[in-house]
């Protein structure tokens, strides 16, 4: 046989793909190399320059025009150290990716002589023509080009390829009206809101708390397959997960790929992209299997939710870039294969402050304690208020594969808190009604700190069905997908969180000023609190049947699909929410809104597009071939006169090909009319209802009888890449 399936297989065989990781060496030794941190500014500027630059950094403002040059020249002399020739701005449009444009340092002068050049402006500011990029029709309105700021608070970096090295600013993308068309700018803008929210809440417990910060530390989920495999197969190619395939006979049930040994070539593969990231000053932590074969995750150690943001997508740039020096691909689709474990992304979740502090960490005495639990209560109402945006943060056309299929957090957001917590709200719940007096407050004086090992061993990883889960001193939102920017998340996290506090506060100080005692009013308001989100507390198993029908008691919302949960970002609750803290207009929220919908209705045109014509060209031909040879089979017993019963069989199966040959051929064809339908439908949200439940609908039913004719089909006539074959062979 000859067919690009085979020639791959034989490829994988014959080929040594082990290609040696990086030689060890002290993580140390090269740890940020290739980031311009303030240690390496400090020497290429003058100590006025560096001062400006730092304040800037710490204040999260923008760098004085006056000292740009400066910064801009000890920039570039640090990166022609190292060998750079090309500078760009790198920003995170909203495509889900991120975006360069590629400047050299050369350039002429007036009298036509070469030098190389960058100066503060070029440091600054961008005006990329960007009228590619998706604006929600924003800047149609308003203006044609975008333009893209200096974001200090994340330092330059240097991108290592390897035919070059680019310098790459970290950027914000604005239109010039200041509409935000990226993903930073609002993850920037709710920083500021949970900052000043926070600080304020702080101000009852610590006067010296004068900001407050959030962290982030993600979990990566991907898959890895070996790259002549996967370039067989059409569907990863153009959609990152296959649309066809049969379950493996062996698929995860064995479930002996968690924690098990990392095969060899995978590990190489860890190495190499491990050390690029560390150059790049990304602090990763931990590597291992995950549950499926060939998937695997990996850690850093939490930072600043911005740096974390922009780590993470480097990250996956990075690995997707090492992963093709290893004859490997890596898969970030949320779900690449069917019927195995799909691809997350935790975002562990929490505010620090300026004083050293974890707000979400128990504290060690009474009133650390109160801290503690003003902070934990309020998540959970911010959760509970707004989980509507909150699953809209998350939608996504692969991320719908997940949510909800009993095998990832469901669609349902609710929070675990493990036993222990669940014990001390239960006990201010119970206070209802009552007024709080001394006595009270000593129960408040729990002595949550001499139970932290209990509590620890109580939430790390207890529930591994809970969307949102306390871990001990963290928050974990685990409904995120793999391939999201978590900028979006985050965001969205933020601004809520902001929004309840200064809800709290407010509610506080007017107890206050009636004459209460400061800590008798932050109790009645948790108290209230408590009572008024519950509902959103789950211990179970949020997988179980059961708790849907629960949750729908609850009056929990369960919205399965992307196009559905998208409507939470333009309610009128959205607008106030967003608009109060400053995160979006509602003009910024309505092209959101329209361009995620866009990408979804895309993201479905394509998979649509890529199934129709595989059917056609993958799947079909074998199984006729088959059916001929089965025929001359058949005609050949019978030529031989012999008895029905000795091609009986080969009918039948000949009989089943056509039945799915049919199932397919019609299958497709409605398919194509569903799409030409939806096509023609002006609404953008309408359109994409249309794209979700009426063409997706006919995924299952095409992919349900090509997977049968996988089984019944000669494996050697067979084109397409088996599921055996994409996740064990590696
Ligand atoms: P695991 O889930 O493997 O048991 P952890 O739960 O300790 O490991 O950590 C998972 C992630 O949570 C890591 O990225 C870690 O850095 C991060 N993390 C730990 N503490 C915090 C925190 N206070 N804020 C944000 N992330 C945190
Ligand atoms: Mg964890």
């Amino acid at each position: 046989m000859n067919t690009l399936r085979h020639n791959a297989i034989l490829d994988y065989y014959v080929q040594n793909k082990l290609v040696d990781g990086p030689i060890s060496k002290r993580v140390t030794s090269y740890f940020g190399e290739n980031v311009f941190d303030l240690k390496k500014a400090k020497n290429f500027m003058s100590e006025e320059a560096f001062k400006s630059m730092e304040q800037s950094i710490r204040s999260h403002t923008k760098i004085d025009r006056k000292m740009a040059d400066q910064i801009a020249s000890a920039l570039k002399n640090w990166a022609e150290s190292r060998g750079v020739t090309h500078f760009t701005h790198w920003f995170q449009p909203l495509t889900g990716s991120t975006a360069e444009k590629h400047d050299s340092f050369f350039t002429l002068k007036l009298d036509g002589s070469a030098i190389e050049e960058f100066d503060g402006a070029a440091l600054i500011q961008q005006e990329p023509d960007a009228s590619s990029f998706p604006s929600g029709g924003l800047r149609a309105t308003f203006e044609a080009r975008g333009y893209t700021a200096w974001d200090p608070s994340s330092p330059p970096f240097i991108m290592e390829m390897r035919n070059g090295k680019t310098l790459c600013i970290p950027t914000i993308f604005v239109s010039y009206t200041g509409e935000s068309l990226d993903a930073k700018t609002p993850l920037l803008r709710s920083r500021a809101a949970i900052d000043k929210a926070a600080t304020d809440v702080c101000q009852y417990f610590d006067k010296n708390i004068t900001s407050v910060s959030q962290t982030l530390g993600w979990e990566q989920e991907y898959f890895v397959i070996d790259e002549a495999i996967a370039g067989a197969r059409p569907d990863l190619i153009m959609t990152g997960r296959t649309v066809f395939g049969h379950a493996p006979a062996k698929g995860q049930q064995l479930e002996d790929h968690y924690f098990g040994a990392i095969p060899e070539r995978v590990y190489a593969f860890m190495r190499d992209f491990e050390e690029e990231a560390y150059k790049l000053g990304i602090p990763l932590r931990t590597r291992h299997n995950e549950v499926a074969p060939s998937q695997f995750e990996c850690a850093p150690i939490f930072e600043e939710v911005n740096l974390a943001v922009d780590h993470n997508i480097l990250l996956m740039d990075v690995m997707t870039r090492v992963a093709k020096n290893h004859k490997l691909v890596v898969l970030l689709h949320e779900k690449p294969f069917a019927r195995i474990n799909g691809s997350g992304k935790h975002n562990n979740w929490s505010m620090s402050t300026n004083t050293g502090v974890n707000l979400l960490a128990p504290g060690k005495t009474p009133k650390t304690n109160l801290m503690f639990l003003t902070f934990f209560v309020n998540t959970i109402k911010a959760v509970h208020d707004y989980a509507d945006i909150l699953r809209a943060s998350i939608a996504s056309a692969g991320n719908d594969h997940r949510l909800g299929a009993h095998e990832a957090p469901p669609a349902i957001i609710s929070i675990f808190i493990g036993d222990y917590l669940t014990k001390i709200l239960n006990e201010v719940e119970k206070r209802v009604g009552e007024r709080f007096d001394e006595q009270d407050e000593a129960m408040l004086k729990l002595d949550i700190h001499k139970n932290i090992p209990e509590l620890l061993l109580d939430n790390t990883d207890r529930n591994r069905t809970s969307p949102f889960a306390f871990t001990g001193n963290k928050f974990e939102f685990r409904a995120v997908g793999s391939s999201a920017n978590c900028a979006v998340p985050m965001t969205v996290l933020n601004t809520i969180v902001a929004d309840t506090l200064v809800k709290f506060k407010a509610q506080v100080d007017e107890l206050i000023e009636k004459g209460e005692k400061k800590e008798i009013a932050i109790m009645q308001v948790l108290q209230k609190f408590v009572v008024e989100s519950k509902d959103v507390l789950f211990e179970g198993d949020g997988y179980s049947s059961s708790w849907e029908k629960e949750a729908l008691r609850r009056g929990l919302e369960n919205v399965k699909d992307t196009p559905n949960a998208l409507d939470a970002l333009v309610t009128e609750k959205a607008i106030r929410l967003f608009g109060a803290h400053k995160i979006f207009t509602r003009n910024e929220l309505g092209a959101r809104h329209e361009i995620l919908l866009e990408n979804y209705i895309k993201k479905i045109q394509i998979e649509s597009r890529i199934m129709g014509e595989m059917s056609g060209t993958f799947i079909l031909p074998p199984a006729v071939r088959y059916q001929n040879t089965l025929i001359e089979n058949i005609k050949g017993l019978q030529h031989l006169g012999m008895p029905e019963a000795a091609y009986n069989s080969q009918f039948q199966i000949l009989a089943k090909i056509s039945e799915h040959v049919n199932g397919i051929n019609t299958n497709v064809k409605a398919m194509i009319e569903a799409r030409k339908k939806a096509n023609v439908i002006e609404d953008t949200r309408t359109k994409a209802i249309a794209y979700c439940e009426e063409v997706r609908s006919y995924f299952d039913k095409i992919r349900y009888h090509a997977d049968k004719l996988e089984l019944l089909v000669d494996d050697e006539y067979w084109k397409l890449p088996k599921y055996r074959e994409l996740l064990f062979l590696r």
